[in-house]
Formats: C-alpha cells, sequence, structure tokens
C-alpha cells in the first residue's frame, strides 16, 4: 500500500495525532454531506448555527444536533 493524503485533511497536519483527526474527520464528513430538507425535500438544507438548521427554500427551520440534525451523538 501506497501512501496517500487523506485529501482535505492534509492541511491539519501531523501534530494533533491520528486519533483525533480520525475524530475530525467523522465530524467533517457529517458537516459535508448533504441533507434534504424534511419539509420540502430541498437539499439545500443546511446547517447556520451550532444546533440550527435551515432550508433557505421554504424557510424551513429546525434545532437539531451541532454536527448533524439526526441527533446523532459524535463523540468527540
Ligand atoms: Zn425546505
Amino acid at each position: 500500500m501506497g501512501r496517500r493524503k487523506e485529501g482535505s485533511l492534509a492541511g491539519l497536519g501531523v501534530k494533533y495525532g491520528a486519533t483525533l483527526r480520525k475524530r475530525y474527520s467523522k465530524v467533517f464528513r457529517i458537516l459535508k454531506s448533504k441533507r434534504a430538507c424534511p419539509s420540502c425535500g430541498s437539499h439545500k438544507f443546511k446547517r447556520v448555527a451550532i444546533g440550527i438548521w435551515e432550508c433557505p427554500n421554504c424557510n424551513f427551520k429546525v434545532a437539531g444536533g451541532a454536527y448533524d440534525i439526526s441527533l446523532e451523538q459524535v463523540e468527540l
């Protein structure tokens, strides 16, 4: 197996260690993933603040988890 950079996480450097980088990677992936608006189904649904998700299409707003609307626990 050859060495490969972890894509967008390469800039994080090595000083944080592999464990933290793995956790960051998990959160990063969740934040970047697209999700549909529960109200209108628009994929522009996004997080506007910690725990607040909003759909610019229909102005549907919902309080959710800090990192994902599913309230799924993310260990940091
Ligand atoms: Zn919507």
